[in-house]
């Protein structure tokens, strides 16, 4: 089934008509993180950062008034396992949502606490997709000390191998951030996962200007060519079955052929930025911050939508306002670009230009 709780021909009318229900969110659950890496957009020495999480309670009202056409939550951080509540989080959504994948992105710092979530959900909802993104972003040594965290990067190979065992629904996967630190480094970095760790499910991103962070100018270079390496490795070793990120099932194949397009759109607009799509952030997509603000992207940081805690925490209160209205006009009169991967997979999907390549993926057409 493309749907299992909400009612696919709602979501298609949504997906491609009137584009006004979110189809996916990311909610980061806390800022606090035990790492302190250097390209995080996370300003931790503000103690205003880590004041007024949402509660379990708001949450629960939260997930009661997200639409009817959510089809996937990514629940972030900060360090989402921070959270000791994050499995309740996530059987919220489960329960109030149309939710049908969580999408963690995880340090795996703490692989107790990950198993442990993995096996409880997947009892909860066996047919929920769990997918993991661990963020690996060089060899060992130099993975623990950017993140400053000793033996982090054991942790996170461990927490990958506990999660391959679980389910065939549990879908772990290592992601590396192509950045300043590592882009000298990255053929060595990929050699060392895919050859010596075995994992055989690698993703990429590009670092990207957020928060506290920016880019080296004199590094951008370095880091596009670093990351247009990795990307055509991948490809290849995806189209020869050795790198498998997601299972055979239709949202499989069709996010397989996504994250191509995603890539390829990535290096058109990193170095030069490059209008190619309309985005469908404050449509399709948008993130809730862990205090319960609602942004249409990472990016807009100027752009609040509005606060849930002032609208009796219901989503749809603000994603319905005036406000929402003028911040989508303005994101599609402006031809608002980005390399937020986020947000491009919904410009993929909700695109007719993309459909075709992603139709023929079905069939193994291309
Ligand atoms: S693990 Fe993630 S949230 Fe934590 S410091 Fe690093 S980039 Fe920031
Ligand atoms: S293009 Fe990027 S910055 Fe603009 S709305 Fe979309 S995600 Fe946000």
């Amino acid at each position: 089934m493309i749907t299992q709780k909400a009612n696919l021909i709602n979501v298609i009318k949504n997906i491609y008509f009137t584009k006004n229900e979110p189809v996916s969110v990311v909610h980061f659950v806390t800022n606090r993180c035990n790492a302190r890496c250097s390209f995080c957009f996370i300003d931790f020495d503000n103690p205003k950062t880590f004041e007024g999480e949402l509660s379990l309670d708001e949450i629960d009202l939260l997930t009661k008034n997200l639409g009817s056409s959510l089809l996937n939550v990514n629940l972030t951080g900060g360090e989402p396992f921070a959270r000791k509540d994050l499995t309740e989080i996530a059987k919220l959504y489960l329960k109030n949502t149309t939710a049908q994948s969580i999408y963690i992105t995880t340090n795996a710092s703490l692989p107790d606490r990950i198993e442990k979530f993995a096996r409880d959900i997947s009892s909860f909802s066996p047919s929920t997709e769990l997918s993991f993104q661990i963020s690996i972003d060089d060899v060992p040594e130099k993975h623990n000390k950017v993140r400053k965290i000793k033996n982090l990067f054991n942790n996170c190979i461990d927490s990958y191998r506990l999660l391959k065992k679980i389910s065939t629904k549990i879908n772990p996967v290592v992601s590396i951030t192509v950045t300043h630190e590592n882009c000298d480094n990255i053929k060595n970095i990929f050699d060392y996962l895919y050859n010596k760790c075995e994992i055989d499910a690698i993703k990429c991103c590009i670092v990207r200007d957020e928060g506290v962070y920016k880019t080296p100018e004199e590094k951008r270079k370095k880091i596009f060519e670093a990351y247009n390496w990795l990307t055509e490795t991948l490809k290849d070793k995806i189209q020869d079955k050795k790198v498998l990120n997601y299972n055979k099932s239709i949202q499989g194949k069709l996010h397989k052929k996504k994250d191509i397009i995603s890539w390829d759109m990535v290096k058109e607009m990193y170095l030069k930025p490059k209008y190619i799509s309309p985005c469908h952030a404050a449509s399709l997509f948008g993130i809730i911050t862990a205090d319960g603000k609602v942004y249409p992207c990472e990016i807009l940081e100027d752009k609040l939508l509005g606060d849930l805690r002032e609208h009796k925490m219901s989503f749809m209160n603000i994603w319905k306002s005036k406000k929402t209205k003028e911040t989508k006009d303005f994101i599609l009169k402006s031809k608002c670009n980005c390399t937020y991967e986020c947000a491009l997979t919904y410009n993929i999907l909700g695109n007719y230009r993309y459909q075709p390549k992603l139709f023929s993926s079905l069939f193994n057409l291309d």
